[in-house]
This record gives C-alpha cells, structure tokens and sequence, in this order.
C-alpha cells in the first residue's frame, strides 16, 4: 500500500507573514491526526521559518528549486546543503515553469535528484506534456523519455523514496484538470515505464502525484484513481482551509 502524499507548491506567492499566518492555522495537525503525507513547498526565504514554525506537525517543509552543487559560486543559487541544515525535507525537481522560463534540462534535472539523496532530500520529480504534444500523441513517449532520464543511475531504493509529479503542463493554472481517467492512464504509464527500468518492486513502491487545477472539489475522485497516490497543488494549496480539505480528501 502507497501512502499518498499531498504537497502544496507556492510558487512565488505570499509574504513572510502570509506564510507564518498559514503554518499557524495548519501547525495544530498532528503527525498521526494525518493519514497522507503532507508537503509545503515554499519560496526559499520562508523555509527556515516555516521548518521553526511546523517542527512536530504533520507538515513537512519542502523548496521549490536548487542547485545541483553544494556550494560554489552560483549567484542568486541556493544548495541542497544549506536546504537541508534548515530542516527542509523535500524538493521539487524539474518543474514544468523550471523547464520552460529557467532552461532546466533533463541532465540537469538528473543532477539535482542525486544532489537531494546525497542531502537526504526527497525529490519530487515533475513531468509532463504540452497541449501539442497531447493533441500530437506524444504524451506518453514525452513523459517517459523525462522520467528516463531524470532517474537515470539512480539505485533501487532511491527510486523506491522518489516522488514523480505528473504535471500536464496545459492544465497547470487553467483550471482544466486532466480527468482522473487520463491522467490515472499516464500516472499507469509512468509506473510501467520505471518497472521496465528498476523492477517490479520499485514501481510497485514509487508514488506518482498529479498535479494541474488540483481543488478539494476533484481531488477525492483523482485520489481513488489505481496509479495516482497524490496531489501536487499550487492554487488550491495557499490558503489554509483550502489545504486543510485537500488533507481531508486523502484520509
Ligand atoms: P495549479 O494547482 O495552480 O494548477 O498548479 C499546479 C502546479 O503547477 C503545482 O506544481
């Protein structure tokens, strides 16, 4: 049984307080109160506030991008060092708006899923199609071809601890959810695609989330779906009680 997990990605939203405001009203969850795992993943300047804020809650703390280097002379750059001696636990890889405005490639997407293990960081690893690429019917040779290589070398059990975000890039801010019958046949396809690569056991173990115009109004029906084991939310995940229902959804 895959334990879903439920991550919030801010984006570049909120203030410092808005972002203290919210860990207030979601710190009183306790761990075992929770059935998903639950994720924030804030801008980089809220982190070590909301690893103080959320420590012993049900709320794990996650960044949204890194570096590949532990350090170096990377301007602007922040490292898988520095997010991991704040207590951050997670990160997002390869975001669909990584890939596009901040030319992250599949290599570099690959270097930074093995710069969060050796931090011991889990990586959310996203993947996903254009709307030509969908209309073209290249969907599944597109997302297969990321997650080739944005897990290429990995071991079995780092595979087993990655999270993969199937992300549609045409349903990301839209409000066009893919319907939980597609988007459960491409998180199928994902699951198939590490089992050809890894093993049985992996895939079995692997949890594929999905994200694109996630709210508490459809993510029960995408949660039942056989091969998807959670939400990655942007909108729906800013305000707390949008983010308390989501949590509620999973249970
Ligand atoms: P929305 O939930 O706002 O569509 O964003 C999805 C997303 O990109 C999460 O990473």
């Amino acid at each position: 049984m895959r334990k879903p997990i439920i991550a919030g990605n801010w984006k570049m939203y909120k203030t410092l307080s808005e972002a203290k405001q919210f860990a207030e009203e979601v710190k009183g969850l306790a761990p075992d109160s929770v059935k998903v795992d639950t994720v924030i993943c804030a801008p980089a300047l809220f982190l070590e506030q909301l690893t103080q804020l959320l420590s012993g809650s049900a709320v794990h703390v996650g960044a949204q991008t890194m570096h590949f280097e532990n350090e170096g002379a990377f301007t602007g750059e922040v490292s898988p060092v520095q997010l991991a001696d704040l207590g951050v636990e997670y990160v997002v890889v390869g975001h669909s708006e990584r890939r596009e405005y901040f030319n992250e490639t599949d290599e570099a997407v690959n270097k930074k899923v093995h710069a969060a293990f050796a931090n011991s960081l889990t990586p959310i690893v996203c993947v996903g199609e254009t709307l030509e690429e969908r209309e073209a019917g290249n969907t599944t040779a597109k997302v297969e071809g990321q997650v080739e290589k944005g897990l290429a070398d990995l071991t079995e059990e780092q595979v087993k601890q990655t999270v993969i975000a199937y992300e549609p890039i045409w349903a990301i801010g839209t409000g066009k959810t893919a319907t939980s019958e597609d988007a459960n046949e491409v998180c199928g396809a994902i699951r198939s695609k590490v089992e050809s690569l890894f093993g049985q056991q992996v895939a079995d173990a692997v949890r594929i989330q999905y994200g694109g115009s996630v709210k508490p109004e459809n993510i029960v029906e995408l949660l039942l779906m056989e091969h998807i084991d959670g939400a990655l939310v942007g909108g729906a995940s800013l305000q707390a009680p949008s983010f308390l229902k989501l949590l509620e959804a999973g249970a």
